[in-house]
């Protein structure tokens, strides 16, 4: 049996069970549970704060689990990251407020830096050989520049609306993260059937969700040209259509050329394009 952990409430809550689902994984929802067994999967997921997941995946309470690559960096904990999970994009940067002068990390020599990540800040004033003191606070890290409480702030942005609401700017990207899943090296060796089994399925269904299946109809003497146009698994398959002269042309398209090609196949003839969210993707 494997144990999986993932976040007991917060930004990665709602994505990591939605994942596991799409896995074909039955968890049973954690609000209040600290547990929940999975009917249909050799597996038990444990709910903990995001924060804590990383020691509880060293020390082997769980084997595997869902979480933000940056904590991983941040506790500096010795796992094995074996999948991207494509969610909870964010980075890792320091802010000053609006106006302050910023030339690269010298700037921020003497300076009262205010973080809930000190480690990884650490890490970076000492790479630049600078010296600032750190001022531990475990959320709301954005108004602290404003209350007066430090002179610039380095904590995790995504839109980088709270930064501008506060009046702050971001100067400087110190790591980028996502929602990553990671393992324990001896759950690996010992569980890796399991481990695999799951992690292929994760791979299934992000590589489903950045793809779409699509069809349309084309004039014959149009299908080489269309086929060009995409880029396909293998190639394309055609299907005539009662029609004389016509045919209908399916293929997989990544979501990332989406509009690009649906302009150029509708440049080239097609007609009654249709786009398919697909489920899962084996290849
Ligand atoms: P805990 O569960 O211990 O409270 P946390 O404070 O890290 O952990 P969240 O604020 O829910 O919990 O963030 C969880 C993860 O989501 C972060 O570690 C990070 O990887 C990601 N994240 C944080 N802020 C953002 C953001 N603004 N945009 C996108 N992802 C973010
Ligand atoms: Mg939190």
């Amino acid at each position: 049996m494997i144990k999986i952990a993932v976040q007991k409430s917060g930004r990665l809550y709602e994505d990591s069970l939605r994942l596991l689902k799409d896995c074909g994984l039955y968890v049973e929802d954690g609000l209040d549970t600290l547990k929940a067994e999975v009917r249909n999967f050799d597996a038990e997921v444990l709910f903990l704060r995001n924060s804590d997941i990383p020691k509880y995946l060293e020390d082997g309470v769980a084997d595997i689990a869902i979480l933000g690559e940056n904590v991983l960096i941040e506790k500096n904990v010795d796992v094995a990251v074996v999948e991207k999970l494509g969610f909870s994009k964010c980075r890792l940067s320091v802010a000053l407020p609006k106006g302050a002068e910023f030339n690269g990390a010298a700037s921020l020599e003497g300076k009262k830096i205010a973080t809930s990540y000190p480690h990884s800040l650490q890490q970076y004033l000492d790479k630049n050989g600078v010296n600032a003191s750190i001022h531990l606070i475990s959320g709301s890290v954005e108004i602290a520049p404003n209350i007066g409480l430090a002179d610039a702030i380095c904590d995790l942005v995504s839109s980088g609306n709270t930064l501008f609401k506060n009046g702050l700017e971001e100067k400087e990207i110190l790591l980028k993260s996502e929602a990553v899943l990671a393992a324990n090296y001896k759950s690996l060796k010992e569980k890796g059937e399991l481990i695999e089994e799951l992690a292929f399925r994760i791979r299934s269904v992000l590589k489903a969700r950045k793809n779409k299946y699509i069809l349309f109809n084309i004039p014959n003497d149009k299908i080489e040209e269309a086929s060009k146009i995409l880029p396909v698994l293998k190639s394309p398959t055609v299907l005539p259509l009662v029609e004389e002269g016509w045919s209908s042309l399916h293929s997989v398209i990544s979501d990332d050329d989406f509009w690009n090609i649906m302009s150029k196949l509708k440049a080239c003839g097609a007609q009654g394009i249709l786009v398919i969210p697909i489920e899962k993707m084996v290849v």
